[in-house]
């Protein structure tokens, strides 16, 4: 199918409330569209930074909007908040409303993100059970951390360490049981995992490998503690789930728009956010989408990825050059470690470690024929930022030099 440039005259509905649909929206009236625009969001807040949600917003500290709730009314922008989008007829170019409205478009914008991954054991839904996805996730997290409660986080991801991280900060109990072999097991390298798994048990957390929930329990309909398949069990007060996310395709797949493999799903995108039909793109969590140095669409859920996919729809939208492909990298804080990870952590390549874990600055990169693939670094801003320019030019590098952190950085580029 060809995909024509909607113009900066056309009426564009964007579906979806986050990131992804912030970012498209204001970038549109800064690069000249001039058109209707409306955005469809399901929440009640106007779209708020997500990743404070598992570092500062637990904390303590005020949420932050994404851009003023202003911004959009002096933008010419329409929203409507705590609707949802419920089918699209692509036929005659409408998508249907929870509310009963039905708005007719010249392109449609996906942005609806991902739902977090059920639990899918009894007891998942009793009292003190959640997951962290929305604002009103976080303040009921926030909640059992200033009462004090014993927190047991299912899954030793990003979000999971995080949240392990503010609890033990404030000196709350946090244990945290995961399925793998080490925690961070889909998304970073075994070296990262180790060192995160000594950073958090130093402070206090009790980190459990190869440890899968099988049910949880409660009293009076409140939690209480987690079966474990071995048999064991772990008390707590109230549980956090942290097992992925899903995309939430569910409205291009009813519409017969293509969508990634079983399994991974995402709604299938280009280079330019356009997917099966002409006049509808999508952004964001909700893509499966190239990844350069990756086979085949990949799904990547990031701040960066979803900005990057805001310009590129922007372009298609104009009928503007696409922008040139970014690496794709994102960010973790857990405790005082400021993470930045770009490129795409893969087994079977040389790791070179330049810096000391125990000082709390270092780096890690990851080397196929002697280019970087991925770093991952702590603290480290400058090893992140030639990684990053290293794995985009494929350029090769000396790992002797790199691992002395003594030598100039950019030495050891060859
Ligand atoms: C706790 C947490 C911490 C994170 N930390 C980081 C981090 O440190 N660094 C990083 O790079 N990324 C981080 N992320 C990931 C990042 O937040 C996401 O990649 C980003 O929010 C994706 O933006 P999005 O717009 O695609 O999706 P979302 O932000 O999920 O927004 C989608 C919106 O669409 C709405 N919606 C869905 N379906 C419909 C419908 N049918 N009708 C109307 N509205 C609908 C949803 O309710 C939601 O409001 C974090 C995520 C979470 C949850």
């Amino acid at each position: 199918m060809t995909h024509p440039p909607a113009g900066a005259g056309s009426r564009v509905v964007v579906i979806g409330g986050g990131h992804a649909a912030a970012a498209l929206v204001g970038l549109l009236r800064q690069e000249g569209h001039t058109g209707e625009v409306v955005l469809v969001g399901d929440e009640l807040d106007h779209p708020y930074h997500r990743p404070p949600l598992s570092k500062k917003f637990v904390d303590g500290e005020l949420e932050q909007w994404l851009r003023p709730p202003e911004f959009y009314g002096e933008q010419k922008i329409t929203v409507r908040l705590g609707e949802q989008a419920v089918a699209i007829d692509r036929a005659a170019r409408t998508v249907a409303l929870d509310s009963g409205a039905d708005l007719s478009y010249d392109v449609l914008v996906l942005a609806t993100g991902a739902r977090p991954r059920p639990l899918p054991v009894p007891g998942a839904d009793l009292g003190g059970v959640g997951a962290l996805r929305t604002l009103g996730d976080a303040r009921a997290l926030r909640k059992w951390i200033e009462e004090g409660r014993r927190l047991l986080i299912v899954g030793g991801g990003y979000i999971g360490l995080e949240v392990a991280a503010v609890a033990r900060s404030r000196g709350v109990e946090a244990v945290v049981l995961e399925r793998e072999e080490r925690v961070l097991a889909r998304v970073a390298s075994p070296e990262l995992s180790a060192i995160m798994s000594g950073c958090h048990t130093d402070r206090g957390t009790v980190i459990r490998t190869e440890a899968a929930v099988v049910a949880l329990e409660g009293a009076d309909g409140q939690v209480r503690r987690a079966v474990l398949d071995g048999g064991d069990a772990v008390d707590c007060d109230a549980v956090l789930v942290g097992v992925g996310a899903l995309p939430r395709d569910e409205l291009a797949t009813a519409a017969g728009i293509e969508t990634g493999p079983p399994g991974r799903g995402g709604i299938l995108v280009d280079a330019g956010a356009r997917t099966s039909d002409p006049a509808v793109l999508a952004i964001g969590d909700v893509t499966c989408r190239p990844i350069p140095g990756v086979e085949g669409p990949a799904r990547l859920e990031s701040i960066p990825s979803a900005t990057e996919q805001a310009k590129q729809a922007t372009a298609t939208i104009l009928g503007k050059p696409l922008p040139a492909a970014e690496t794709p990298w994102f960010w973790s804080d857990q405790f005082d470690l400021k993470l930045k990870i770009a490129g795409i952590v893969a087994p079977g390549t040389q790791t070179v470690l330049r810096g000391d874990p125990a000082s709390g600055r270092f780096a890690l990169f990851h080397l196929v024929d002697g280019r970087p693939v991925a770093v991952e670094s702590a603290n480290a801003s400058p090893e992140f930022m030639a990684g990053k320019k290293w794995i985009g030019a494929g350029t090769r590098v000396d790992p002797e030099v790199l691992r002395d952190a003594d030598a100039a950085l950019r030495g050891a580029a060859l």
